[in-house]
């Protein structure tokens, strides 16, 4: 069966959601900015805590995981649908429990941690009352992980670690980092390397920095750069097992980037939305924006731009319930990836100009737009890597050719062809 339709009842439930989003939680980006990974408290928390609850009483928490860690277990699809409404606001996620990077890090505490692990680390993190960090990149290696240096030892009944970590997300708000460390410089990244469950209050993690991104105040920054100076772990914080870093990884980076590019949706219609209703309300020399070739051009391309790439997400996400395994539908996850910061900033760029000098002014979204969409080019891998990994696993089906021309090479099929049905063109040769 194929059918594009949504189930009558979800679609229910997922038009209460874009009421909700557009009336309760989008004032919460201009009312409590960059504050989404603070942890509550006062009216803050006052504020918040309904809207949370609303969310509960509707079913709709933490949909992308089971019932037997707290969620829904809807699956990526109706996540999907969910996530391209969230999308529109920062703080939608936070609301309705499925925030990055807090999904991926529950995703693989989920998977490899041990009952006390999910006891101490997972609950709190779906019940949405802490915040986590996922502490991969280093400042001289992002996109290669096999050269990583952060180092493990092992000391008695204990691991302690040394080296440094960049960009780790939301570290200073985190209880928790999650650790990507080598603990075997002998043997392949791909054995030699583990995952540890760090609390942030550890005596030797020392955050040197948090770098903010282009046009946050230098106070705003929530990028990490940490320094894990003799950190000292019990053999219990190892998450998973020995050597198992990158098997981890990759469950973690599979569910992480397509939900990034859900939201990517939302985001992109809203920048259409604006677009759209500038050009019907602005005129200039003699008729509207909207009758201006040029403008209609930009909405075409955007309107089509957007349909590709959310049917394009859909259907991975489809494949991903339908198989349930990341590995089997990486190509197309990668896809997803290759294509996702063209769409944002090609639609965003647009509305930008669209609205003339007050597209790029801070009273309106479309530079935040244009710097997420670079960002999108950049996290979970830069867009050169998941092109490499579309490429090679596109070629695996296919093989060289045999002998010097390409099997496709006219004359030599154009003979196979004459001799198939050379009954029949004698036959029409002779009625000539
Ligand atoms: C907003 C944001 C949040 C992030 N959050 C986290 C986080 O929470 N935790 C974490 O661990 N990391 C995080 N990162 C880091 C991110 O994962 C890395 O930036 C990414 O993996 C790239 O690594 P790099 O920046 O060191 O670039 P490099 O690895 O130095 O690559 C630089 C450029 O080289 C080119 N390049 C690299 N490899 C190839 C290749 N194989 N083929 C062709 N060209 C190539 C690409 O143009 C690439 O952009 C975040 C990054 C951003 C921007």
């Amino acid at each position: 069966m194929w059918d594009f339709e949504t189930d009558p009842e979800y679609q229910k439930v997922l038009d209460w959601a874009d009421e909700f989003v557009r009336e309760e939680i989008e004032p919460l980006d201009l009312a409590f900015p960059h504050q989404q990974f603070v942890p509550l408290e006062g009216k803050r928390r006052q504020a918040i805590d309904p809207l949370k609850e609303e969310v509960r009483r509707r079913g709709l928490w933490a949909t992308h995981l089971g019932a037997d860690l707290g969620g829904q277990g809807y699956g990526q699809l109706k996540l999907a649908l969910l996530n391209e409404i969230l999308g529109r606001s920062q703080w939608a996620p936070i609301i309705f429990g499925c925030q990055a990077p807090d999904t991926g890090n529950a995703e693989i505490i989920a998977h490899y941690g041990t009952e006390e692990q999910k006891q101490r680390y997972l609950r709190p993190l779906l019940d949405g009352e802490l915040f986590s960090c996922y502490s991969m990149t280093e400042p001289h290696a992002g996109a290669d992980p096999t050269m990583f240096t952060t180092r493990a030892v092992r000391d008695g009944d204990d691991w302690v670690i040394n080296g440094w970590k960049f960009f780790s997300s939301n570290a200073s708000t985190a209880s928790f980092l999650i650790v990507m460390v080598v603990t075997n410089p002998d043997v392949s990244a791909y054995q030699g390397m583990s995952m540890f469950l760090v609390p942030t209050d550890t005596p030797g993690v020392r955050i040197e920095r948090n770098i903010g991104l282009y046009g946050e105040h230098s106070d705003q920054g929530s990028h990490a750069l940490i320094h894990y100076d003799n950190v000292r772990v019990p053999a219990e914080a190892l998450l998973g097992g020995e050597g198992q870093a990158f098997v981890i990884a990759q469950t973690r980076l599979g569910g992480g980037r397509i939900h990034h590019a859900m939201r990517t949706i939302g985001l992109s219609r809203k920048a259409l939305d604006m677009m759209c209703e500038r050009a019907l309300s602005r005129e200039t020399q003699g008729s509207r924006l909207s009758d201006k070739q040029f403008v209609q051009g930009y909405i075409a391309d955007s309107y089509a731009q957007l349909l590709q790439f959310r049917l394009m997400v859909l259907y991975t996400a489809w494949e991903i319930d339908k198989y349930n395994d990341y590995k089997r539908v990486r190509k197309d996850i990668a896809a997803v990836k290759v294509v996702m910061p063209t769409v944002l900033h090609d639609i965003a760029w647009r509305a930008m100009q669209v609205h003339g000098a007050l597209g790029v002014t801070n009273e309106v979204p479309f530079l935040g737009m244009v710097t997420g969409a670079a960002v999108m080019g950049l996290a979970d891998g830069p867009t050169e890597v998941h092109k490499a990994t579309v490429a090679k696993q596109v070629l695996r089906d296919y093989r060289p050719a045999e002998g010097t021309w390409p099997s496709e090479w006219i004359p030599a099929k154009r003979e196979a062809a004459l001799t198939k049905y050379a009954d029949f063109l004698e036959h029409e040769v002779g009625n000539l």
